[in-house]
């Protein structure tokens, strides 16, 4: 297939949950061009996000769509159907060229017995001693782990593949990207497990361009990594490695390389992922999505007036509602109610109070993560309130929109692509 559609190297998942952003998102993406690095943007949103704003998939085409013909965009663009799955994919087949597949729920459902065997068989080279370039020490698989892991992910991967020849079938081959995620479940997923779970893919032949995995530590919504940076740079070297191999020996796609789903704002760990993608001249896809949104906030905010007014409104809704806000988050975000401020208090506030405590700048003391993370959250409010909301965004267009753009270009292109940013 001489005109498949293929990934390039360095690409940034953007989310836009209003539809409104998608210029300000590219005028990042050409600034990271004008300084010599193509970042390519793939715009992603869930069924879950156009549930709860009442969108459909065309609606973030033709922002993209607007949005690459406004700035003259000559690269590709993708829109990405973000974790979706059988029971969801419909809807997205017209706009998306992209697809996500979610294959989490299915993780740890029992596989047939015989194609557990049959795995086992079809793969001696991966008993033993596994030595992936790059890497000193070997991955050490045991026939007892490479059953175990077959076990624990097969059915996964089957549905994968599935899911896959329906896009396939429906699109035709070639005409769309690949990802399979494995983000959304309890444990993470080892270097080593990587390496089988590519394997089986292999098999099923889906042509895979971006796997997500679960790595270790936490990734909380909107805000900065939590667990071990050293042990993480390891296992993001060890992952790399592991797709190296696995496109070498079972002819995976040549541009198959690691998705960081829930990737914004991890800026202690950007610095680690840049070093990593030089030393293995490796590729990677960022994935953001709802700090957008809250760009769209502190420019409201800083437009004080009804802007702010409207800010401030949005967080006393939020605090009132918080309980089943964040229910459905709850994996996914750590709040301190203490540290919550009352709607009352935040009446009060200028702009530079609001967007100091909303604004992503670890060494501000004004910034508040719980007051960030529960309005992260908080979208649904704005959803509700519609045109009111959306009025007020394009009213005060240029100011969201450089706020958009530099928290896209300056906190996150720069530090992951580029190498240059505060903690870099
Ligand atoms: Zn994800």
């Amino acid at each position: 297939m001489g005109h498949s559609l293929t990934l390039p190297k360095y690409s940034i998942g953007t989310g836009d949950r209003f539809a409104h952003q998608a210029k300000a998102q590219l005028s990042a993406c050409l600034q990271a061009f004008q300084a010599g690095i193509e970042v390519i943007p793939v715009w992603n949103k869930s069924n879950r996000e156009h549930t709860i704003i009442g969108s459909g998939p065309a609606s973030t085409r033709a922002a993209a769509d607007a949005a690459v013909q406004a700035l003259g965009w000559k690269l590709p663009y993708f829109c990405d159907a973000d974790h979706i799955g059988m029971a969801t994919v419909d809807r997205f087949l017209p706009a998306c060229d992209f697809y996500t597949i979610d294959v989490a729920e299915e993780i740890g459902k029992p596989a047939e017995e015989s194609a557990v065997d049959a795995f086992i068989r079809r793969h001696p080279e991966l008993l033993g001693e596994v030595r992936v370039e790059g890497i000193q020490e070997p991955l050490l698989i045991t026939r007892e782990f490479l059953e175990q892991v077959a076990n624990k992910f097969l059915a996964a991967i089957q549905q994968a593949a599935a899911i896959y020849r329906k896009i396939e079938a429906a699109k035709g081959a070639g005409s769309f990207i690949t990802e399979v995620s494995m983000d959304e479940t309890d444990s993470p997923q080892t270097p080593a497990e990587l390496l089988i779970i590519l394997a089986a893919a292999a098999d099923e032949k889906i042509p895979l361009q971006t796997i997500a995995p679960k790595f270790s530590g936490r990734f909380n919504k909107g805000v900065d990594y939590v667990g071990d940076v050293a042990q993480f740079e390891r296992e993001f070297a060890l992952d790399i490695a592991a797709i190296a191999y696995a496109v070498q020996h079972y002819g995976l796609p040549q541009n198959l390389k690691l998705s960081v789903h829930s990737g914004s704002d991890k800026f202690s760990i950007y610095a680690p992922i840049h070093r990593t993608l030089k030393k293995f001249n490796a590729g990677v896809h960022l994935k953001t999505a709802g700090t957008t949104w809250l760009e769209e906030l502190i420019g409201l905010a800083e437009a004080g007036g009804d802007g702010l007014a409207l800010a401030k409104e949005i967080y006393a809704q939020a605090f009132d509602h918080r309980q089943e806000l964040c229910a459905p988050y709850a994996t996914v975000i750590d709040i301190d109610p203490a540290k919550l401020p009352a709607p009352r208090e935040v009446a009060q506030w200028s702009p530079e109070q609001y967007t100091s405590a909303l604004r992503h700048d670890p060494r501000s003391p004004a910034y508040n993560s719980s007051f960030r993370q529960l309005l992260h959250v908080g979208f649904k409010i704005a959803a509700k309130m519609g045109n009111r909301y959306l009025d007020l965004l394009e009213a005060n267009e240029p100011v969201v929109a450089r706020n958009v753009k530099e928290n896209l270009y300056a906190r996150h292109i720069a530090p992951v692509f580029l190498g240059k940013g505060p903690e870099a």
